[in-house]
């Protein structure tokens, strides 16, 4: 439980429509942000490669209900053509990313970690494919995989209620985040800002939570409505109060990983820039086939040209560097991360090989 008088403090950052403490911590923010990582920006390649899901989340525009979505898989292949086009662009981190597609066995997955990482070993490979088991999670640590994105989308039981069917479980949601730490996952929690229900206490439940958890990444962003779901009508959440989000997580969680999201770009058009201005210190440009892009359609409007695309790196290199920053090539793991990813045996060769290459 948060000492009452940060609990009160937090709540006042969050309800402010003071400009003035809204710059003052963001500026905070910033000033945090850059005792840890400088100027850098990192950047990370997200590969959608499905949008077949088995959930029905009401927010989400790739639910199972939503039977306008037009669906899509990519074969191990295409993931792997999307790695090299990656690769050769500069990433070294890959995203893999997609609804629940259980067509997508533990072992299909597990394979296709270790192909990218034998493959890319001086690459980091990140998973974000939902509720899955404990077994599950360590087939895929076992295989390569270092970080996994999941979202515990709130802390507050009524409003996970609201905002999921009753076939999901904000304990089971938990238990996947403390289970993928203990196996040595880096572990990315977050919610959306502004989704339907969601009230101050919410976020301070939330805040609450990310520091109970001590997640590696922290992935905030505005949640918007998609057409052909019970939100459809909804209004979306605004930038400024992720933008108080970003800033207060930057503060509570030091040296976390926090994206400046595609969503915060899509509610406005410099968004990304300003999430960074507020502590953000990640961006995730879209790696995966222009021909799949428009289909994960997670919420209406949501970007995927422009800087948002990989193949535009130089665009966003300019845009960060109109505000101050640079984009960094590298894996980019957390600030002072002591337990690195055990290798592979054959992980470990590659990667030996590779680098008496370059000697
Ligand atoms: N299936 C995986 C999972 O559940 O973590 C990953 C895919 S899921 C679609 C990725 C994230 O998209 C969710 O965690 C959610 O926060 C976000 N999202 C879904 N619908 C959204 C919306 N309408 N507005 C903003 N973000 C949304």
């Amino acid at each position: 439980m948060a000492h009452t008088g940060d609990r009160e403090q937090w709540r006042e950052w969050v309800e402010t429509d003071n400009k003035v403490l809204e710059q003052q911590l963001c500026a905070r923010a910033r000033q945090t942000r850059e005792t840890w990582y400088g100027k850098d920006v990192y950047i990370r390649g997200l590969i959608e490669f499905t949008n077949y899901c088995r959930n029905d989340c009401l927010y989400c525009g790739i639910r199972r209900s939503n039977k306008k979505a037009a669906r899509y898989r990519l074969t191990e292949e295409e993931i792997l053509s999307c790695c090299k086009t990656g690769y050769e662009l500069g990433f070294r981190t890959f995203v893999l990313q997609g609804g629940e597609d259980l067509f997508f066995t533990d072992l299909d997955l597990a394979r296709i970690v270790a192909d990218i990482k034998e493959t890319y070993p001086d690459c980091a490979v990140t998973l974000s494919v939902g509720e899955r088991s404990r077994k599950s999670y360590e087939m895929f640590y076992a295989a390569g995989a270092d970080r996994y994105l999941l979202r515990h989308e709130t802390a507050d039981e009524v409003h996970y209620r609201q905002l999921h069917p009753k076939e999901m479980s904000l304990e089971n949601r938990k238990r996947c985040l403390w289970d993928l730490k203990e196996i040595g996952f880096q572990v990315g929690a977050g919610m959306m800002v502004g989704s339907p229900g969601q009230t101050v206490e919410c976020i301070l439940e939330d805040l609450e939570f990310l520091r109970e958890l001590q997640p590696d990444m922290v992935g905030i962003g505005p949640f918007i409505p998609h057409c052909e779901t019970p939100f459809s009508h909804k209004t979306a959440g605004t930038v400024n109060q992720t933008l108080r989000l970003l800033a207060l997580v930057r503060l509570l969680l030091p040296r976390v990983l926090l994206p400046a999201t595609t969503a915060l770009g899509t509610v406005e058009q410099d968004g990304r820039e300003k999430g960074i201005l507020a502590g953000a210190n990640v961006v995730m440009p879209n790696l995966s086939p222009a021909s799949v892009r428009d289909k994960y359609l997670l919420y209406d409007g949501k970007l995927c040209t422009g800087s948002e695309a990989a193949e535009n790196l130089s665009r966003l290199e300019q845009s960060m560097e109109s505000i101050g920053y640079r984009v960094a090539y590298g894996r980019g793991d957390r600030a002072g991360l002591s337990h690195g990813h055990k290798e592979t045996r054959k992980v470990r060769t590659k990667r030996e090989e590779q680098e008496n290459g370059k000697k």
